[in-house]
């Protein structure tokens, strides 16, 4: 028996945001084995057991593979020919009936930079509306906000090798041993050599328990933590007084602001010892080359992008960002191609390269290549789209790889959304639960199926290579699109996604010199990159920041509490968040072997809690939100605190996003996963 692979494929992996480049081998016409990349950059010949082992979703018996329509309410099988026309035609009258805004799209952060690019360009243009979002509005926009009101530009500024020479970390709100485990693994080695760690989670993480501090910080308390640091470490000098004068504007403001709020009320809003905020602050204070990491229990709360600005405070205070010395800050970014979804201008307010839309100059430019007007008023964010389609205002929508009804907060309120639209699309791999809700229903290609670009939380642009082909009639998203767009008598242009990273590269200074002939020539390659002869720039604002003045800018930013909190009848507050062996709405990962691992999920809360609540390893729990219910298998552990619990939303059986409150991030619009109030009943 030979079970050699007769191909080998270098591509990137298609889960987390790490982008770990890995050989696909292939026998017969499925993925025999995927090994890490030895010589990647990024990963460096590691990989985790997601990206090596969680493959066998891609030949799964019940991948779509053949278009469905709905006749009543059934999703029957049809042909290509008669799905698009029913597409054009719907999406047509619509259009012309209620006007170009009574439809959206979600695109996807799985899909590849020259899918989301093409995405847009079809909803701008054969549309004629901006109502276009990609699922960073529910994790990393306040990141995008926030470092770019800071900075100016929505990126992390240093790479992940700057990790290597960092003598102190602050990691916050992230767990990357099980969501991004190659970052958690070079945090891990960094630690083992001899850096200092602080840790900012209300959980007990692996990386917690090997801190030098562990701020165990209530859910929702971060803006208080981030300025009491910011208090400390001008208290006591620990300042780059230069970076700040010659190179910050606003810093009178933070000081004033910090002064004005006492340590010990910052200790006691964030359930913490004032002690330890002054331990942090010293650690991070003194080190030499502090690095930030963070995730999404910063981004998704209420106040996410004051987070977000809070924290980037610290950076600016030791001025370890934009010089040589300091190891920058870096959100981890949550799906594969989150970064680069957004970088491509699936998004409502922003075309390609974060160019506004509001921008006459900038429209008038991309019209000039497009061909026609393009609409200058910013379209709908992802949660004003369900609102809208309760409201009637919205009339069709049009999902890319994505499972809203699954994954998206106030999950009820989600599918009453869908329910209300007069025609709903969805291109997927498998049929979701957003598909199952859908008209028509496209099959999708994987990213084992797929070629393209991708870019990684640090920016890094890499080849996406197709491994496999499509089962069945499933074809990319990319090809999706330009049959809808030709059966509305569209030609979008860009055949290959070759070409519509060229387009994409031509009208946006900040990805001018890229190209897939250079990835391919070169390897990754971060952004900005504004010429073909020069590389990306891994480290940003070495000679300025991207502000109209050149200067970063502090933010006085108060602490302002989460959406909802514990009360006499919600008690408890539920996080969500991820496990090592699975993904996401586990899609994927819940049709491999995976499964073995982690077969099902459960609810952790504190032993005190249990016996408060008469409940064992192993019962049966009753999760009741003010938005709705869940039941879940209770796991007793000390890794949460007293009054908190934690659960994922890999599986559906455990439908924790019916929980989830519809609070959003004042700025962005991104939901509040990581504070619901919630009560606790046993069985
Ligand atoms: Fe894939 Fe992330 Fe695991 Fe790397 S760390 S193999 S990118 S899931």
């Amino acid at each position: 028996l030979d079970l050699r692979p007769t191909t080998t494929t270098t591509t990137t992996c298609g889960y987390c945001g790490v982008g770990c480049t890995l050989d696909v081998h292939v026998r017969d016409g499925a993925v025999a084995a995927i090994t890490p990349t030895h010589r990647a950059p990024v990963n460096r010949g590691h990989a985790c057991i997601k990206g090596r082992f969680a493959h066998t979703f891609s030949r799964a018996d019940d991948r779509l593979t053949a278009p469905l329509v709905r006749r009543g309410d059934q999703l029957v099988e049809t042909t290509w020919d008669e799905a698009l026309s029913t597409i054009a035609n719907r999406l047509t009258s619509i259009r012309d009936e209620h006007g170009p805004d009574a439809i959206a799209m979600i695109s996807s952060a799985r899909a590849t930079n020259e899918e989301n690019y093409l995405a847009q360009k079809f909803l701008r243009t054969a549309i004629g509306t901006n109502s276009i979002d990609n699922c960073s509005r529910l994790c990393h926009s306040p990141s995008a906000a926030g470092l770019t009101a800071s900075f100016g530009l929505a990126g992390g500024t240093n790479p992940l090798d700057d990790l290597d020479r960092t003598d102190c970390v602050l990691l916050a709100g992230a767990n990357p041993s099980e969501a991004h485990p190659v970052v958690g693994a070079r945090i891990k080695q960094r630690v083992m050599a001899g850096a200092r760690l602080i840790v900012i989670d209300p959980r007990r993480t692996e990386l917690a328990s090997l801190a030098d501090v562990h701020l165990q910080a209530r859910p929702g308390s971060n803006v208080a933590v981030f300025n009491a640091i910011a208090r400390v470490l001008i208290e006591e000098g620990h300042l780059d007084r230069d970076f700040i004068e010659q190179r910050t504007t606003s810093f009178n403001d933070l000081a004033q602001l910090v002064q004005e709020n006492r340590l010990d009320h910052a200790a006691e809003i964030a359930s913490v010892r004032a002690a330890d905020l002054v331990e942090a602050a010293r650690l991070f204070g003194r080190a030499q080359h502090p690095a930030i990491v963070y995730g999404l229990g910063i981004t998704e709360h209420a106040h996410g992008t004051d987070g977000v600005r809070a924290l980037a405070n610290l950076a600016l205070l030791r001025g370890s960002v934009g010089t040589p010395k300091g190891c920058g800050i870096l959100p981890l970014r949550g799906q594969n191609n989150v970064q680069g979804a957004s970088d491509m201008g699936a998004l409502p307010d922003l075309l390609p390269g974060y160019q506004p839309v509001t921008d006459a100059a900038v429209r008038d430019r991309f019209a000039a290549r497009w061909g026609g007007a393009l609409p200058g008023r910013p379209g709908l964010r992802i949660p004003q789209m369900f609102d809208a389609a309760i409201s009637g205002e919205l009339r069709a929508l049009h999902v890319i790889g994505e499972d809203v009804a699954h994954s998206d907060p106030n999950a009820n309120h989600v599918r009453s959304a869908l329910r209300a639209c007069d025609f709903v699309v969805c291109q997927d791999i498998f049929l979701s639960h957003t598909a199952e809700l859908a008209d028509v229903v496209l099959p999708a290609a994987s990213f084992l199926e797929k070629d393209g670009t991708f870019v990684n939380f640090d920016r890094r642009f890499q080849r996406v290579r197709p491994a496999l082909i499509p089962p069945g009639q499933s074809a990319t998203d990319f090809t999706i699109v330009h049959r809808i767009a030709e059966a509305m008598g569209v030609d979008l242009g860009c055949r290959t996604p070759a070409e519509a990273l060229a387009e994409c590269a031509s009208l946006t200074p900040i990805f001018a010199g890229l190209s897939h002939q250079r990835l391919d020539a070169e390897g990754p390659l971060h952004w900005p990159c504004q010429t073909p002869d020069r590389p990306g720039s891994a480290v940003l604002y070495l000679n300025g920041f991207a502000t109209p003045d050149g200067r970063a800018a502090f933010a006085a930013r108060p602490y302002l509490p989460p959406g909802e909190e514990p009360d006499a009848q919600y008690p408890y507050t539920l996080i969500t968040g991820r496990r090592l062996e699975h993904y996401n709405t586990g899609s994927m990962t819940r049709r491999t072997q995976n499964t073995e691992l982690l077969p099902g999920e459960a609810l952790e809360l504190h032993p005190s809690d249990a016996a408060h609540l008469g409940v064992v390893e192993g019962t049966d729990v009753t999760v009741t939100s003010r938005w709705g219910q869940a039941t879940l298998a209770a796991h007793v552990t000390r890794d949460v605190a007293p009054g908190q619990v934690f659960t994922s939303f890999h599986f559906p059986h455990a439908a924790v996003n019916r929980l989830t409150s519809p609070h959003t991030d004042a700025v962005t619009g991104c939901p509040e996963y990581k504070v619901t109030a919630v009560d606790i009943g046993a069985g």
